[in-house]
């Protein structure tokens, strides 16, 4: 068996001084070797595990016959963000992880193929061309991150006239201010987005549904037939310890924000500062936290510590965010959790972290990390906060009888909120979760609305 072709990458010792994206892609070449990897299955355990359903085998096949529009076109019709999710997507976990050839050898690289047909896609200008007949009724997608975009996308091929309403002054949710340019360039994004512009699908920014419209407003003045809200996850939760507001404490969600939509990287000549010191911790273990901890780096932090309370095996982040991390020298300091921030004139000084083991698993199957009675001070000057989001609760508050759970999650019913006619799906349902669940639930859910709307 021809071993897995290895996705070529910038040395970690120029990426770490620059925001140029780390993984550089398969070349045609490469491409094709790793295409002949596939056997084929008849019964593909890869599409069972990809969330959307990608006919994997198929798209493989047709880059095989040099076929690579309809290659791409095949992956679009159950995914519209290729180039997206062939860089981002957790494929060790879904797809990869159940490619027959991981049993004995390594599975075959589905995510960097998908991600050179949406390259390709982009680069030669190849999509499919649709053809929408209007139905004169009207849908509000509220949020465009991925679970919006996948709804708008869906219900727009449906006939409806679409709008996006965004409170950010961009578009893309989490994939124009949380994910670092150096993993997910955001030209790419606002292509993908201004294909979707293409089908006819209407975006509004800087507009806050609950502040600047409101649900009913949506409903009552605006006509629409039904609603999707996909606002994602976007408050990050607290550690809940002393000294968490000293100057030089970030929350992720602001450090990342601050640098992707803010260009504070290029201040005085963007006018968002960011300060970063000689070393900076940054506590949690997820992609959010991998993410944080390198654009540290990149900011001129000389070291950079990823605090966890478990143990290596149990980072939730992306297998090649951690093996990125730690070839661009991401020092990890494990089983410890952060009990105080100690600080001297306002700013941080100093973090007192407390000694854990792990248990028996917990309910995420993972085991369960025990405090012990010993502690670490380690000295620092900045500590970003990774250690989860949860939605925000700005249109829960304008709209009462929309019914959450004890998280502020939206609760539903096959997409179906409390309300009738407002369906909801993404990270605002599940919590912080990923990109190609939110795409699935955003799908889905434009089916559900389209059934509801021909009861009315
Ligand atoms: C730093 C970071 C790195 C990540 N890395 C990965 C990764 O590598 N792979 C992966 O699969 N997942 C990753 N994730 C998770 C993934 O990005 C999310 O699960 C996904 O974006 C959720 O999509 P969504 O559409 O539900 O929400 P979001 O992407 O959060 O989009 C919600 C949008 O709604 C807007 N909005 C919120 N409230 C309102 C309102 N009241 N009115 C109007 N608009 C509103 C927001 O501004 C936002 O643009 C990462 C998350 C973060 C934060
Ligand atoms: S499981 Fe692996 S080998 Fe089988 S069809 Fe899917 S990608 Fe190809």
């Amino acid at each position: 068996m021809i071993k897995r072709t290895i996705m070529p990458v910038l040395d970690p010792s120029i990426r770490n001084t620059s925001f140029s994206e780390v993984a550089q892609g398969y070349s045609l070449n490469q491409v094709k070797i790793e295409a002949s990897r596939c056997l084929d299955c008849k019964n593909p355990r890869c599409v069972t595990a990809c969330p959307v359903n990608i006919d994997i085998p198929r798209f493989i096949k047709l880059i095989l016959e040099d076929r690579f529009r309809d290659a791409y076109c095949t992956i679009y019709s159950d995914n519209i963000l290729p180039a997206v999710c062939g860089r981002v997507c957790p494929q060790e976990k879904q797809c990869e992880g159940a490619c027959v050839l991981g049993v004995k050898f390594e599975p075959v690289a589905i995510g960097a193929l998908e991600r050179y047909l949406g390259d390709y896609s982009l680069e030669h200008n190849v999509f499919r061309q649709e053809i929408i007949i209007d139905n004169g009724k009207k849908v509000a997608i509220i949020g465009s991150g991925p679970a919006g975009l996948a709804c708008a996308a869906q219900i727009r091929r449906m006939g409806y006239s679409t709008d996006v309403y965004e409170a950010l002054h961009e578009f893309g949710g989490v994939l124009k201010y949380g994910i670092p340019e150096f993993r997910l360039p955001k030209s790419i994004v606002d292509t993908e987005i201004d294909r979707l512009k293409s089908l006819g699908i209407n975006f509004y920014k800087n507009v806050i549904i609950g502040k600047t419209l409101t649900i009913e407003q949506l409903f009552n003045e605006l006509n629409y037939q039904a609603i999707f809200i996909g606002s994602g996850a976007g408050l990050p939760s607290s550690l809940g310890i002393k000294g968490e507001n000293l100057n030089g404490v970030y929350y992720a969600n602001e450090f990342l924000t601050r640098v992707n939509l803010m260009k504070a990287n290029n201040f005085p000549f963007s006018a968002t500062p960011i300060k970063v010191g000689e070393t900076v911790a940054v506590v949690g273990g997820g992609n959010v936290a991998m993410d944080a901890a390198r654009t540290a780096k990149r900011l001129g932090a000389k070291k950079v510590i990823i605090i966890y309370r478990r143990d290596m095996e149990s980072l939730p982040a992306r297998l090649e965010e951690i093996h990125h991390a730690d070839e661009e020298g991401i020092d990890f300091m494990l089983l410890l959790n952060p009990v105080e921030i100690i600080g001297e004139n306002y700013e941080v000084k100093s973090v007192k972290c407390q000694r854990m083991v792990l248990g028996e698993p917990d309910e995420s199957g993972r085991r369960k990390p025990i405090p012990i009675e010993e502690y670490e001070t380690i000295d620092i000057n900045n500590l970003i906060v990774a250690i989860g989001q949860s939605p925000n609760p700005i249109i829960k508050k304008s709209t009462p009888n929309l019914e959450v759970d004890k998280w502020g999650c939206i609760k539903v019913n096959d997409y179906q909120t409390s309300i009738p006619g407002v369906f909801a799906g993404g990270d605002i349902v599940t919590g912080a979760a990923t990109v190609i669940l939110a795409m699935g639930a955003g799908k889905t859910a434009a089916f559900n609305i389209d059934k509801y709307i021909k009861t009315l």
